[in-house]
């Protein structure tokens, strides 16, 4: 990446809810690719979590409550003059789940400041193809998100139906004929099958009604446990299907800070986050708060459960 004409490179790093977007960064930035960069990540949700992943990059800061390519434009905009002021050498936004990259690149072309110093150099779209098929039919922003891609990354390629891998790349090369498509696993490199004659999956037409996402904080006290957590938690993901996008949250155990992540109905194995450090955009108060994001989410019914296994 040069950055000849004085602008500062920035990669945007988008895809969908749960597609692997931090464990593919993560993994870059472990081989030493994006060095000297600065990280900024975006997290819709209230909560920040993501980033936790990615301790030890060498410049990370945090856009919360609000999403860069919507209702956290300004900030993202606020925020990304101010690390043109800092001088960083380059820039990675890793968006949130539910950003257009196109919207995104849109507001920096339009702010007369940051179109000036700021150079999209690549966007690349993580996409989930263990998920990709259902969220083929259901999901408009994923479409416009491989839309916007420069370049493809089908993750967790290990788990996905050898068949379904290879329509579901045949279908990324005729929604978006000019990216480059790779396949990943945890960020690595893996081949894709060939596409060569594979029939692509039929794109839904845009305009099917499905009821909006939207995100629910619950505070779960530090009364809980985490093996109660667990088994609570899984009840409510079998009880949501596939409406529960992702969950995700910090809980404070014995054995430290526990980071909790599903995606779409799989509990991942609890991970041991180090210790709060100054800097890290994590506060106390991000403790023991699980965030659900996913349609028809109702605050009471997922309180009262919750309620209900502390009794
Ligand atoms: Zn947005």
């Amino acid at each position: 990446m040069n950055n000849a004409d004085g602008r500062i490179p920035l990669t945007i790093l988008g895809g969908y809810l749960g597609a692997g977007k931090s464990s593919w960064l993560r993994h870059q930035l472990h081989v030493g690719a994006f060095s000297g960069a600065h990280i900024l990540v975006n997290e819709a949700a209230e909560m920040p979590v993501d980033h936790l992943l990615l301790a030890g990059a060498q410049g990370l800061s945090v856009l919360a409550d609000g999403c860069a390519c919507c209702d956290g434009a300004a900030r993202f905009i606020a925020a990304m003059r101010d690390l043109c002021d800092k001088g960083v050498a380059s820039i990675i936004l890793e968006t949130s789940g539910l950003s257009d990259p196109a919207r995104i690149a849109a507001h920096i072309a339009a702010d007369g400041v940051l179109a000036r110093r700021i150079r999209v150099v690549e966007t690349v779209v993580v996409a989930d193809a263990q998920h990709a098929p259902a969220q083929l039919e259901t999901e408009p922003l994923w479409l416009r998100q491989i839309e916007a891609a420069d370049r493809i990354v089908l993750s967790k390629v290990d788990i996905a139906d050898t068949n379904l891998l290879a329509r579901l790349a045949a279908t990324m090369k005729m929604v978006n004929p000019g990216a480059e498509i790779s396949g990943s696993v945890l960020g690595s490199a893996m081949q894709l099958p060939d596409t060569r004659g594979v029939l692509p999956f039929a794109i839904q037409p845009p305009g099917k009604t499905v009821a909006p996402i939207r995100t629910l904080r619950l505070d779960v006290g530090i009364a809980a446990g985490w093996a109660a957590v667990s088994v609570w938690l899984s009840a409510v993901l079998q009880a949501h299907g596939s409406d529960l996008v992702r969950v995700k949250g910090v809980i404070r155990s014995p054995a430290g800070r526990l980071l909790l992540q599903a995606v779409r109905g799989k509990v991942q194995p609890p991970e041991i986050l180090p210790d709060v450090q100054a800097g890290d955009g994590t506060t106390e108060e991000s403790e023991n708060v699980i965030v659900f994001i996913g349609r028809g989410l109702e605050n009471d019914r997922i309180g009262r459960s919750f309620r209900m296994l502390l009794t």
